[in-house]
């Protein structure tokens, strides 16, 4: 239903001719001719969709547009002008009927409907003499029946993993038995995660932030869903259409973003930046989706979305090396502190096709061979390999089944900076294209995660474990006992667990091993004399007796220095 108010001195309205042919029979005795003055023209076009539910939304807002307005006097006036999409005269009838009656007890008058008219009006000039509106019927949403709703939670519920092809230590068996997080076919390529696998998450990124704020990074946060001009500039639009998840917004076309950089740009350009201003690096912890077959998808390791630690570099020619240095100075720190070994490093040079200075292109590919060589990476060179737009490196690991993942990337990128126009001002005074870089270490925080669980066979190291320790009873007489333990534990921010369960000690110690705790504290009548713990340590036969405090010193000191 589309109106358009007029609030006006006056209208004289006369019916010429029939514009329906069976009008009479479906509105008889209608008024042919009429006038009104300081009257509310209420022009209306009744749609296809409409119903008398949407009549108490129309009538209120004509009520208030007189009552704003200060008239009594409501002309409704059909005009069938204002739609193309018009409902049948049947029920538009009814509805401009039952809109007349509702809208008593101001003085209104209807203009015939299905005739051809002509009017004469004038239309008073303050600023609500002219109000259009639309109104749509809610769509009347019945609810599903109960048979309905069982077939869609069995349809919902089935997400059971067939382990039968995956090796032992493979990540998604693991994650499964420590109950780390989830997959289901209602979002395919998107983790759930619970809460013990999003406390490793949150720990892996909490290490990002020291690392790169040590670093002098900056940290920003851009849009999930972004106008498809962005990405039309990008060039994300056109490459990699197919492989983008679109959406719309009054009549705009969105793309949830495939990639950071372009919302990284925006950022850059709202402020003018200077030679002072560079190397200026800005990383972002941002959840990106790509469309995959779902034919591809793997656990943790081949997503639809996942969290890249993004960042990107902006500097001098000068200040190239350095920054390339010490990126794979920080790749190297991360990769370390969980003793993971690089398979492979790869270093991709121009394509046939390119953009870009071919000075830019000699300069950086020689910086990045020489820092790969003083580095002592093992490294190989893919001729031709790297993108349009710039080299880059990769950095590649193995997983359990022996198959090999790109995690770290380091990539120069000499068209973004032209597409958008980045620029800074040098200390000549001239404005300058800075040299960009992306890099990500971690690569996909999710495939990271999919790597350290095999990597450690589910036995985090202290510092990102979900399950620090877990505390058991011997008997019931350690229960109160117990509690106290674990209370002080948890209040000093330690994974702790308490199973004060009376059943057997085999089978406590059996369930705390599938869990991977990385202690295990047993309690009982003389440790609880003593005031005491006894403690065992995941992988070790002996068991200590130590105070609660020289357990907490220790495992504190553990965290602390990230130890393995
Ligand atoms: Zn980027």
């Amino acid at each position: 239903m589309k109106t358009l108010n007029l609030h006006c001195d006056y209208i004289k309205f006369k019916a010429l001719k029939r514009a329906l042919k069976s009008i009479e029979e479906i509105a008889p005795n209608q008024i042919m001719e009429g006038e009104s003055k300081e009257c509310l023209i209420v022009m209306i076009a009744i749609e296809k969709g409409d119903s008398e539910s949407t009549i108490p939304e129309i009538v209120h807002s004509i009520k208030k547009i007189t009552s704003d307005v200060k008239t009594e006097n409501v002309v409704i006036y059909p005009y069938a002008h204002l739609s193309s999409n018009l409902s049948s005269p049947e029920s538009a009838i009814i509805i401009l009927n039952k809109i007349r009656e509702e809208l008593s007890p101001l003085n209104v008058i209807q203009a015939p409907f299905g005739y051809y008219k002509t009017f004469e009006i004038k239309v008073k000039g303050h600023p609500l003499s002219e109000l259009s509106r639309e109104f749509k019927t809610k769509e009347e949403v019945k609810d599903i029946s109960d048979k309905q709703i069982a077939n869609l939670l069995r349809t919902i519920s089935k997400s059971k993993l067939d382990t039968s092809k995956l090796a032992e230590n493979d990540h998604r068996i693991i994650g499964n038995k420590m109950n780390l997080w989830s997959f289901n076919n209602m979002a395919p390529g998107m983790v759930f995660w619970h809460p013990k696998g999003l406390h490793i998450k949150n720990k892996l990124i909490d290490f990002w932030r020291e690392l790169h704020r040590n670093a002098k990074y900056q940290e920003i946060s851009t849009p999930q869903v972004m106008d498809k001009k962005l990405w039309e500039l990008s060039g994300h639009w056109s490459k990699y259409g197919e492989n983008n998840f679109r959406t719309e917004y009054e009549k705009r076309d969105f793309l949830v973003k495939p990639m950071n950089c372009p919302g990284g740009m925006l950022v850059y350009k709202t402020s003018p930046k200077t030679y002072k201003d560079l190397p200026l690096r800005v990383g972002e912890i941002g959840i990106v989706h790509r469309v995959e077959l779902s034919g591809t998808l793997g656990g943790l390791f081949r997503l639809i979305q996942f969290t890249q630690d993004d960042a990107h570099i902006f500097c001098t020619e000068e200040q190239l090396e350095n920054e390339v240095t010490k990126i794979i100075e920080l790749i190297n720190k991360i990769f370390n502190q969980f003793n993971l070994k690089f398979d492979h490093v790869e270093l991709s040079t121009r394509p046939e096709k390119r953009v870009g200075d071919e000075k830019v292109w000699d300069l950086t590919e020689k910086i990045l061979e020489k820092i790969l060589k003083k580095s002592k990476m093992k490294y190989t060179i893919n001729e031709g390999d790297g993108a349009f737009y710039g080299p880059k490196i990769d950095f590649h690991l193995k997983d359990s089944l022996n198959r090999t993942w790109q995690c770290s990337t380091i990539q120069l990128d000499m068209a973004l900076p032209e597409r958008f126009d980045l620029s800074y001002q040098d200390k000549d005074g001239l404005l300058k294209k800075p040299i960009m870089l992306h890099r990500v270490i971690y690569g996909s925080l999710e495939r990271f995660i999919g790597i350290i669980t095999e990597h450690f066979n589910g036995k985090f190291p202290l510092w990102i474990s979900p399950n620090q320790i877990k505390i058991m009873t011997l008997n019931d007489n350690a229960k109160k006992y117990a509690q106290e333990i674990y209370k002080d534990l948890f209040s000093a921010g330690l994974e702790v667990e308490l199973n004060d369960k009376s059943e057997s000690m085999g089978k406590k110690v059996r369930e705390a091993q599938i869990q991977r705790f990385n202690y295990l504290v047993v309690l009982g009548e003389k440790e609880k004399i003593e005031r005491k713990i006894a403690v065992k340590k995941w992988g070790s036969k002996e068991i200590t007796t130590m105070t609660l405090e020289e357990f907490k010193n220790k495992i504190k000191k553990e965290i602390v220095q990230k130890q393995l």
